[in-house]
């Protein structure tokens, strides 16, 4: 699963795997441009979790007024994106060229300009950049600073298991037919709910995930028998 450094639509190039200690010439300049005419952010649960948070809104109210659900073709998962200002066309969250949700950002923002793979038999994270860098070169920083500076390896070992599970409930998805089961939409609902909507705000997210993911498995095998 590969999380895109936003424009999901456009052709990226991204670069071989890097390595930790790999050099990251990269520091960001700030210009704003991958805040701007960005319609297509997709959010994890934990990113749609930790948006709610910051702004002390439930996740079903920012599911709502901040994003638009679909049925991501390949996967056949219910998934959520940002949707962008319908004046501007850039993210809602860009304000005076700066992110009004910073330390909330999603994931592929803190991310940008890198890609995220992780492989779903074994949680292996891999990380490529998308060519060519934007921002300023610094030539002896390394790919660990970069992740440090945006406290990417805090959020890792969830990142890796919504990777899993996510492809685990896609392999049932599919193997039962997909969006061609006549139980598909009460399937997707559960889902939804499951993945982003059923989390308190006092409560740490993981083990909200484990809980709502360990009920959603058995009740998904029901539905798609
Ligand atoms: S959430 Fe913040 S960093 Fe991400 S696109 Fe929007 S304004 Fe930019
Ligand atoms: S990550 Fe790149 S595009 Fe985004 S603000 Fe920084 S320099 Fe600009």
């Amino acid at each position: 699963m590969r999380v895109e450094p936003g424009r999901a639509s456009e052709t990226w190039n991204f670069g071989p795997s890097l390595a930790l200690d790999d050099s990251f010439p990269f520091v960001c300049a700030g210009c704003g441009d991958c805040c701007r005419h960005r319609n297509d952010l997709v959010l994890s649960g934990y990113d749609l979790y930790r948006i709610a948070r910051r702004l002390h809104l439930s996740p079903r109210i920012v599911a709502h007024a901040f994003c638009k659900e679909y049925i991501a073709p390949q996967s056949c998962l219910p998934a959520l994106c940002l949707t962008p200002d319908p004046q501007t066309g850039h993210c809602r969250f860009f304000e005076g060229n700066a992110c009004t949700i910073h330390d909330a950002r999603p994931l592929a923002c803190a991310l940008y300009p890198l890609g995220q793979s992780i492989d779903p038999v074994n949680a292996k994270v891999e990380y490529h950049a998308q060519l060519p860098l934007c921002g300023v070169c610094v030539r002896e920083r390394t790919l660990r600073q970069y992740l440090d500076d945006a406290a990417i390896p805090d959020r890792t070992g969830i990142d890796a298991r919504w990777a899993v599970v996510c492809t685990q409930i896609s392999d049932q998805l599919l193997s039962a037919g997909g969006r061609e089961h006549p139980h598909f939409a009460a399937a997707a609902r559960r889902i939804h709910k499951a993945l982003y909507l059923e989390y308190e705000l006092g409560d740490d997210f993981y083990p909200q995930f484990q809980e709502n993911t360990a009920q959603l498995m058995p009740l998904l095998a029901r539905i798609l028998s």
